[in-house]
This record gives C-alpha cells, structure tokens and sequence, in this order.
C-alpha cells in the first residue's frame, strides 16, 4: 500500500505541469499549384502563444519562388 502510494506521488509530479502547457502547432505551408509544399512542426507553451500567432503572420504575404502565387498556410493545433 505505502509502495503504491509513492509511485502516485512521483508520477503527478513527472507529468505534471509542462506537457499540459504545451501547445503542439503544425504548420503546412503550401502553393495552390501544387508546386511546393513545405510542412514545419513546432510546439508553444500557452504564454507564448501571441508570439507564436505574431511569427505565423509572417507567412501571410510569402509567395512560390516556381509561380509567384501567394502560399496558401494550414494550422492544425494539438492542444
Ligand atoms: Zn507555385
């Protein structure tokens, strides 16, 4: 009984707070032509997550060096 409460103990405290705040982002960035496509994988705490929106911006006027079209930018989140 003692044996098993210790274990309870040290696992909360292991997975405890940072793997809850972490936010997992993958982004895919990709031409409308099919021509590029280029994926990136990324993981935030929650505080972070106004300069992860601020770097994601970035990506809003980036176009294909093959057609000059405006890449198209797709977020999945893993909350
Ligand atoms: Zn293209």
């Amino acid at each position: 009984m003692e044996i098993g409460n210790t274990k309870n103990g040290s696992r909360a405290s292991i997975d405890g707070s940072e793997g809850d705040n972490l936010i997992k982002v993958r982004a895919v960035i990709s031409c409308p032509n099919n021509d590029y496509k280029k994926k990136f994988r990324n993981q935030f705490s929650r505080k972070e997550i106004e300069m992860m929106i601020v770097s994601f911006k970035v990506f809003d006027w980036l176009t294909c060096n093959k057609c000059g079209e405006l890449l198209k930018l797709d977020l999945e989140f893993n909350i």
